[in-house]
């Protein structure tokens, strides 16, 4: 696919010089270009920032008629808007959010002249409940005038519900370009399934940001002088993104950032849209340095100086993590990604999860989820999602960047993280400890539940939890419930993720009959795991020297 001679290809190097100002493609650009240009259904795993939007951008400029974009966020579709705007590309979209004349009127002048917009943007609800929308694009594609069917976000598209599904099935022929930054192999087989995507064409890069400086820092009642600090001795004057859980934390931490004297202002779901508008805009000039958010701001954020993400609390989940700290450096400079941690906050966010329930989804920052079939599914993913966080945070050996690429099925050998995280930096030194016994009797666990659960489950079974979950499937029956409970915080699930890395635990997926939605399970490699069991393998682990 990265061939330079399709019949597209010089039309397509001078529009995007023009056009967008590149000199050259990013890594998988071209191919994917190639691809949905050769009327192939691709799905895209890129990670933000990787540039993504120029892969359905061009070839809607370069193919007759409408790229539809479904994509879930609004903000990040009038970002899109504005971009292309002043690209002098016609673009529209079309929310529930816009007054109905207004939509009206763009439909108007689709049904009036085709050619008006080379793009058009709706939100999932919008193909979903509207009628008007699908007559137009019936008769867009009956002419052949409707060139793409672009899947913004796709990793969401398990969300978007039944009401969803019948509507796009009506442009099968139409090609289909789904795209997304968050690729474990369960959201990945979610997304094919959903899209119906069997025979795509899967572009994957690797997830890896070199330059990005991962640590995890213990959250006391100094922290924000803490952050104060950091700033001010690191990134003086420059963008940063602060996290934070609650409203409340975002104005908090935003006050005190302007007593010590930064530009510093707050964003979040409960101001007045003018004020968010306004913030958003003097951010995008630097008048602004300093946001301080809740994960409602960022997707999309088009600004590649971004210094340093800091996460003032705990997130919901790995892919989340990866995600927001993905918004610095987009210009490949070094920048840093901090994250205050503490057990409190855990209980926190748990309890916020489970009271929210089907609102809010920890890989669909702020997208409501009202047509979720599944709910009991749903908060044990999300769950099991916070449970990998916490126990990436709790981790104060393993390299950061190992951890988080091996989430996303990617092995990446520390040694190559050449001191950038927290971990590979301490100055401490490990010895090794013999956990073949701990391991053996892990494997054992995962055949003794059937291969038919998640690592979080196993290892609660293993520490001897005696929680609902694990009664209701009378896993506290099992000879091997309990047999941890005398190691260390976060030594089972370490030897279980290394369990992982070497291929004798392999994570896999497993679909429910009823509503087709998926979780991750552990199953047991039985080639590998046999020369654990024969005694051929012994399983060593680094411990700091303290232990
Ligand atoms: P993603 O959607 O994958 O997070 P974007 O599409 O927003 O990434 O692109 C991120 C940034 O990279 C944007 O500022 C965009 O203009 C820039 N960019 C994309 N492709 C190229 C390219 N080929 N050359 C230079 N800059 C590019």
């Amino acid at each position: 696919w990265s061939s330079t001679i399709f019949p597209w290809t010089k039309k397509l190097e001078a529009k995007n010089k023009e056009v967008f100002g590149n000199h050259s493609f990013r890594p998988n650009q071209r191919e994917v270009i190639n691809a949905t240009m050769s009327g192939h259904d691709v799905f895209v795993l890129m990670p933000t920032g990787g540039g993504k939007s120029l892969t359905y951008q061009l070839p809607a400029l370069i193919c007759p008629g409408i790229t539809l974009v479904i994509s879930p966020l609004v903000s990040l579709i009038q970002d899109q808007i504005m971009h292309l705007l002043q690209a002098n590309i016609p673009a529209a979209y079309l929310s529930a959010s816009m007054e109905w004349s207004e939509q009206q009127e763009i439909l108007r002048e689709i049904g009036t002249d085709y050619c008006r917009y080379k793009l058009l943007y709706v939100t999932p609800e919008k193909v979903a409940k509207s009628d008007l929308l699908l007559r137009h694009l019936e008769g867009l594609n009956s002419r052949q005038l409707l060139s793409r069917i672009v899947i913004d976000e796709a990793h969401c598209v398990s969300q978007w519900g039944h009401d969803f599904r019948p509507d796009y099935q009506k442009f099968k022929e139409t090609p289909v370009l789904a795209l997304t930054a968050t690729a474990t192999a369960s959201v990945k087989e979610d997304v094919v399934q959903a899209l119906g995507l069997e025979n795509c064409i899967v572009f994957r890069q690797s997830f890896n940001r070199p330059n990005l400086w991962y640590s995890v820092i213990p959250k006391t009642k100094k922290c924000l002088d803490d952050i104060d600090k950091f700033i001010k001795e690191n990134h003086f004057d420059e963008c940063g993104i602060i996290y934070c859980l609650s409203r409340m934390d975002c104005e908090k931490v935003a006050e005190k950032l302007q007593e010590c004297g930064h530009k510093a202002a707050f964003y979040h779901g409960n101001m007045d849209p003018p004020q968010r508008a306004f913030v958003q805009k003097q951010w995008s000039i630097d008048e602004i340095n300093i946001i301080c958010a809740t994960v409602a701001f960022g997707m999309g954020i088009n600004k590649p100086y971004v210094r340093f993400v800091i996460h003032h609390s705990l997130p919901k989940s790995i892919e989340g993590y990866h995600q927001e700290c993905g918004r610095a450096g987009r210009d490949g400079q070094r920048s840093s990604c901090l994250l205050y941690y503490s057990y409190s906050d855990y209980i926190r966010v748990k309890h916020m999860i489970s009271q929210s329930g089907i609102e809010q989804s920890p890989v669909t920052p702020g997208f409501n989820r009202n047509n979720m079939a599944n709910p009991g599914r749903v908060l044990e993913t999300n769950t099991e999602n916070l449970l990998r966080m916490v126990s990436y945070c709790e981790n104060g050996v393993d390299c950061r960047r190992f951890l988080q690429l091996l989430h996303f099925g990617e092995k990446f050998n520390p040694a190559n993280c050449k001191k950038t995280c927290d971990n590979c930096s301490k100055n401490q030194s490990f010895i090794e400890k013999d956990v073949t016994m701990t391991a053996k009797q892990l494997v054992e666990l995962v055949r003794m539940v059937r291969q038919q659960f998640s690592s979080s489950h196993i290892l609660e079974v293993y520490r001897g939890s005696l929680s609902q979950f694990v009664k209701k499937h009378r896993h506290n029956n099992l000879s091997l419930h309990g047999a941890g409970k005398h190691l260390d915080k976060g030594e089972a699930s370490r030897v279980l993720r290394h369990l992982v890395t070497e291929d004798i635990l392999v994570e896999d997926v497993k679909k429910s009959d009823l509503y087709g939605s998926t979780s991750s399970i552990l199953k047991v490699n039985d080639s590998k795991a046999s020369s654990l069991f024969l005694g051929r393998q012994n399983v060593t682990l680094r411990f700091p020297c303290s232990v």
